[in-house]
């Protein structure tokens, strides 16, 4: 399987609008500064594409979904899989429409997600009739077991973060994919147990957060789970991609925006 990290940055993207407001020397640890000559350091709103046997899977449809696509050269999406129902992980649907012109694509998430997401673009989902172009044509699939998808296997992972009662963890064949958590029971981490690629959650360093794992609980539970690979992601300019990276075990990366791998992790290319 090929991965290919779409988007890496937290809910605001790096660099947020507000550095660039404010000026970016005061950025607290630089990493603004530095995204703008060194593209490990730019983050776009959370994404995976994965592919396999001809066939792609697309991870959340971040809010950075249009520049993604034209990014990678991204012609053609079997399925959509939703890990929960905020907007960074969403936003990007309404460009999903160019890829519904010959037949409909299925969104699969919790039956929460899909309540979002309707209710957040009502438009997609009334009646068609006398109504114009430009509508994505979804298919909205509740996502509650274990299922196969577009030839990928793929088991939802229940976890927490914020108030949202159905946030997931997606389970994809053999491979962790967990964007947004801040804790997880013991039986979903037996279902990421021992994996061989885990995409986790490590929204930054210091300072506490409510609904998100800071570095220091990212490292705790990708040690815990042991996976063969582990790449952090939906990173705050609080996450130096050189500094950081030193601390990391030399099983971990911080991921960025344009890095492929593939399951044999082998680094692949850089966009
Ligand atoms: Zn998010
Ligand atoms: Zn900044
Ligand atoms: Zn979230």
């Amino acid at each position: 399987m090929k991965i290919t990290f779409l988007g890496t940055g937290t809910s605001h993207g790096v660099p947020p609008l507000d550095c660039m407001i404010r000026g970016y020397d005061r950025c607290p640890k630089g990493v603004c500064r530095k995204s703008l000559t060194d593209p490990r350091h730019s983050r776009t709103r959370t994404s995976v594409l994965l592919q396999k046997n001809g066939k792609t899977l697309i991870a959340d449809v971040s809010a950075d979904f249009r520049q993604q696509a034209l990014r990678h050269n991204i012609r053609k999406i079997d399925a959509v899989v939703l890990s929960h129902g905020h907007i960074d992980h969403f936003g990007g649907l309404p460009d999903i429409r160019s890829y519904t012109e010959e037949e409909p694509l299925t969104v699969y998430a919790s039956s929460e997600t899909l309540e979002t997401v309707r209710q957040s673009f009502p438009y997609m989902f009334e009646a068609r009739k006398g109504r114009g172009g430009g509508i994505p044509r979804l298919i909205m699939e509740e996502l509650n077991c274990a299922r196969d998808i577009a030839g990928f296997t793929v088991t939802p992972v229940p976890v927490t973060h914020g108030s949202l009662k159905e946030c997931l963890g997606l389970k994809i064949d053999n491979i962790g994919y967990v964007p947004d958590v801040k804790y997880m029971d013991a039986g979903s981490e037996e279902l990421l147990m021992g994996l061989d690629c885990l995409i986790l959650n490590c929204l930054r360093d210091q300072r506490e957060h409510a609904t998100h794992m800071l570095l220091d609980q990212s490292m705790e539970l990708a040690r815990r789970l042991a996976p063969k690979r582990c790449y952090f992601i939906h990173m705050t300019h609080d996450i130096d991609y050189e500094v950081d990276g030193k601390r990391l075990d030399n099983w971990m990366e911080f991921s960025y925006d344009g890095l492929v791998v593939d399951v044999d992790y082998n680094l692949l290319t850089l966009f």
